[in-house]
């Protein structure tokens, strides 16, 4: 817009709040150009929305600080995160949390110029546009933040490059996985356990103990950046592992589920890696399931309902988690990650003694660890399962690794004597089918309410989705509140782009919503500008799963 902000204010000044919206456009303000996205309702609404544009002549990166979406994306994060610890006046900016995901708090183009999306608080006591304050925050609070946290020469040049370069060997390895025959990695050196279960942020003090690979299991990876790092590479197929009660068992799986995405230069994580397609999976009891084939894992429930197309409004433990593993193959994965804390007993076991006990004719439970070996060798899907409790899996374990006072050994050898000695336990089924793919009305997705998208996230409890609430809980893989927002649009984009068409499959079309997400934030943002992070294919099918209003067709 042409014409001066800091005038319009003044002239403002006094004027009922609603006016605010007059000044929707993009302001010329000191070098930068300020752009009222949304303005606030009333002085009780969600802050307006606002974008800082600041030109690539103004900001100055050098051009190797941006010259791939993969450079743009770690450099958004550096910069997000500054912008979210010099902002003052209220003003909020998304910075993120450990893990560096496409945010749409933070843009860099590939021109280098960087575009800030924030919430401004728009001052207006007794319902009256304070134009002086206004003018504070608009015309000299957002120049001043984005002169102190989006211009090259403002920062710590180490610590920008440092950032930049840490994604960059993150994605290299993860990227070096399928072509090692590994589905995760864990660096020498690494520091998995967290401060607290509610703080993410790496533990500290004398009792952390570094990440140390067993010699067997030890590779020696490139990196373009960090040079040559070793650490444990966790190969396909199955992997159990084993070790005593707080042993760190549940803090590697962890480690690895979180692996899907990079992470912050002090981290502790940032060399731990696993593959984009793995997928942690575990028991919700309560949950819905639609129309899912069940029957690998349950067969004739009491009920007489038909298990190779079975839904229920209310799962059980272990239908719940059967449900999750199919439905996860259904997306795409490739890895599975079990840990027994959360995971059904009596889905993943059933002994040599309870065999004895309950013919099979009485139980409609197929245990896991009669499926795993066939989900690897018949469909590729590799598992890495924590099992402390139960030596059945040793059978069919390809790797066995014990956590030792928060150290990795390999016992595979050992566990291979253990599994020689029969115990009189017989397989309960031979192959794990192939997975049934179902093609999700689109109608039965609606995320509108009178017309319009609406997504809000409970924290990462759960997600309302126009009418609907989805409980999604049980995604341990999502991040943040943010990234629950990214889910619910991106659920809006399947629909509205037309990817959901009711004849294409879950699995196709997200592989669409893939692809067109690729691009970066653009097309979730032009659904709704606020503060999101780009979610994965995985956590977006789980979340349409979970929809207690979902129709397939198959
Ligand atoms: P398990 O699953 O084997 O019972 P957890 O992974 O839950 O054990 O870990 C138990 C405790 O040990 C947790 O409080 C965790 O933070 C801590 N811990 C895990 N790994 C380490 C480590 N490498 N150094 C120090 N403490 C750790
Ligand atoms: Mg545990």
């Amino acid at each position: 817009r042409n014409g001066d902000l800091q005038a319009t204010l003044r002239r403002l000044d006094g004027a009922p709040y609603g006016r605010y919206k007059s000044l929707a456009g993009r302001w010329d303000v000191a070098g930068v150009a300020v752009e009222l996205v949304r303005a606030q309702a009333d002085p009780y609404a969600p802050p307006a929305r606002v974008a800082v544009h600041v030109p690539a002549s103004v900001a100055g990166f050098p051009a190797g600080l941006y010259g791939t979406p993969l450079r743009r994306r770690a450099l958004a994060g550096f910069l997000a995160r500054r912008a979210a610890a010099e902002a003052g006046d209220g003003v909020l900016v998304d910075g993120g949390g450990q893990e560096v995901l496409q945010r749409s708090s933070c843009q860099v183009g590939a021109d280098g110029a960087v575009t800030l999306r924030l919430n401004v608080p728009l001052p207006g006591p007794r319902r009256r546009i304070d134009g002086r304050a206004a003018e504070e925050i608009l015309c000299r609070g957002l120049p001043r933040l984005a002169e102190r946290a989006l211009r090259y020469e403002a920062l710590d040049a180490d610590a920008v490059r440092r950032f930049v370069e840490t994604v960059e060997d993150s994605c290299a390895l993860r990227d070096a996985l399928p072509g090692l025959g590994l589905v995760a990695f864990v660096a020498d050196g690494a520091v998995l356990p967290r401060r607290s279960g509610v703080d993410d942020r790496p533990a500290r003090g004398a009792g952390v103990v570094p990440f140390r690979s067993p010699d067997a299991l030890r590779v020696t990876v490139g990196l373009p950046h960090a040079g040559a790092v070793s650490g444990m590479g966790v190969p396909e197929g199955v992997t159990l592992v084993v070790g005593g009660g707080f042993h760190g068992k549940s803090t590697l799986l962890r480690a690895l589920e979180s692996g899907v995405y990079d992470h912050v230069p002090g981290d502790g994580r940032e060399l731990v890696v696993a593959r984009h397609e793995t997928v942690k999976v575990r028991a919700e009891d309560g949950r819905r399931v639609e129309r899912v084939d069940l029957h690998a894992f349950v067969s004739h429930l009491p009920t007489g309902q038909d298990t190779t197309d079975f839904r229920t409004d209310n799962a059980s433990g272990s239908t719940s988690q059967a449900a999750s593993i199919v439905e996860a193959v259904e997306a795409g994965a490739r890895v599975l990650l079990v840990d027994e804390d959360t995971a059904a007993t009596n889905l993943m076991i059933r002994d040599a003694r309870m065999q004895a006990l309950v013919a099979k004719a009485r139980e409609p439970l197929t245990p896991f660890v009669d499926l795993v070996g066939s989900l690897h060798r018949d469909h590729g899907v590799s598992t890495v399962l924590v099992m402390g409790g139960s030596g059945d899996y040793m059978e069919v374990a390809d790797r066995v690794v014990m956590m030792d006072g928060y150290r990795p050994a390999d016992v595979t050898a050992r566990a291979r004597e253990l599994a020689a000695v029969p115990t009189g336990r017989r397989a309960e089924a031979d192959a794990f089918p192939a997975v049934v793919h179902r093609r999700p009305d689109p109608a039965s997705v609606d995320g509108t309410v009178r017309g319009r998208l609406r997504v809000t996230a409970r924290g990462t409890d759960a997600l309302v989705l126009g009418e609907h609430t989805v409980d999604v809980r049980a995604l341990e893989q999502i991040t943040d509140s943010r990234q629950v927002v990214g889910v619910g649009l991106a659920l809006g984009l399947l629909v509205r782009a037309g990817h959901l068409d009711g004849r294409r499959t879950l699995s196709a079309a997200l592989d669409l919503l893939d692809r067109q997400l690729a691009e970066g934030v653009a097309p979730l943002l032009a659904l709704r500008d606020e503060d999101f992070a780009l979610p994965r294919r995985f956590e977006v099918a789980a979340a349409l799963n979970r929809l207690r209003t979902l129709t397939v067709v198959r």
